[in-house]
């Protein structure tokens, strides 16, 4: 077992003399989530960061959070501790994707998930979270068409829970797409008393079989929550991590090995060690794209 207590502990003092604060993602390795100021989802983290008063925010997760972290806090510093870890369901759509899309759908109304990129929302309407798409998408008039960016199953699981009809962009997320419906009822058959807990970046079919659909920060309420003692969880292997901790009379199981995003285990403690000393990999946008991005996540809050 390797100690990362003197990592964390250099990573923690680093911290406290630079003024900065560190978020993690829910996805990100075990021993760097327990090194951050605040674990959660993207814009769960984003939001606690800018309520601070540090000068840096070091973000622990990908290249569209960290983007995020800058959209609502542009007077700190954003780095990111690799700028390597991008996110390809991210990648799968461009801002001049979505300017055709427009073009072939005047009049609709975008709506993009929040895992795009700061030059993809800056293009959009209204911004949404897993947790809040489908009231978001609830809440437009029933005469408008709407365009759902980028991820595919969670339109599909907007469509089902509002009845609305999406014109969609063929993003996915290839972790999510990793965990089949056969893997869930393996899981199921070795662990029979376990609630199954998906996430609607699953594919259909695994929402399907699943007791409840939440965001990575409802299936936390969830578990906490459920009289059950036993969940199979649905989403990228990291989350089993903090529901443990969380939650340590209770057993969580991933229904494959192949659950893992390799640009969220980009992140490791010595490399957030020397982003933070040397202050590289900031994360600044043009003006124009941040205020932009901003007025798409603004007017999310306003559909909620
Ligand atoms: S888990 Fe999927 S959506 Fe999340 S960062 Fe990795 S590739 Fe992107």
């Amino acid at each position: 077992m390797v100690d990362y207590g003197p990592m964390q502990a250099e990573l923690r003092e680093l911290a406290l003399k630079k003024d900065a604060i560190i978020i993690a993602h829910n996805y990100q390795r075990p021993e760097v989530q327990d090194a951050a100021d605040f674990v959660g989802d993207s814009l769960e983290l984003s939001r606690m960061a800018a309520g601070t008063d540090a000068k840096i925010i070091l973000f622990c997760g990908v290249h569209f959070m960290a983007e995020t972290a800058h959209i609502l806090s542009p007077d700190k510093k954003v780095l990111i501790a690799e700028i390597k870890a991008g996110c390809p369901m991210a990648d799968m759509i461009s801002a001049a994707d979505v300017a055709r899309l427009r073009d072939e759908h005047p009049g609709a109304l975008v709506v993009a998930y929040v895992n795009t990129s700061a030059a993809v929302k800056a293009e959009t309407d209204i911004c949404c979270t897993s947790a809040n798409a489908a009231k978001v998408v609830s809440k437009i008039p029933e005469d408008r068409e709407i365009i759902f960016i980028p991820d595919r199953n969670l339109g599909l699981y907007v469509e089902k829970m509002t009845g609305r009809r999406l014109i969609m962009w063929e993003g996915y997320c290839p972790t999510h797409e990793y965990i089949t419906a056969e893997d869930v009822l393996g899981s199921k058959k070795e662990h029979p008393a376990a609630l199954v807990v998906g996430h609607p970046e699953c594919l259909p079919e695994v929402q399907n079989i699943a007791d409840a659909i939440e965001s990575t920060s409802g299936m936390l309420r969830y578990c906490k929550a459920s009289d059950a003692k036993e969940f199979i969880i649905a989403t990228e292997m990291g989350l089993n991590y903090r529901l443990k901790k969380e939650n340590p009379d209770k057993e969580f199981y991933s229904p494959t090995k192949k659950a893992i995003c390799p640009n969220m285990k980009m992140t490791t403690l010595s490399k957030a060690i020397k982003t933070l000393r040397e202050d590289r990999y900031e994360i600044r946008l043009p003006e124009d794209i941040r205020a932009r991005a901003l007025a798409a996540v603004e007017a999310m809050v306003s559909y909620i």
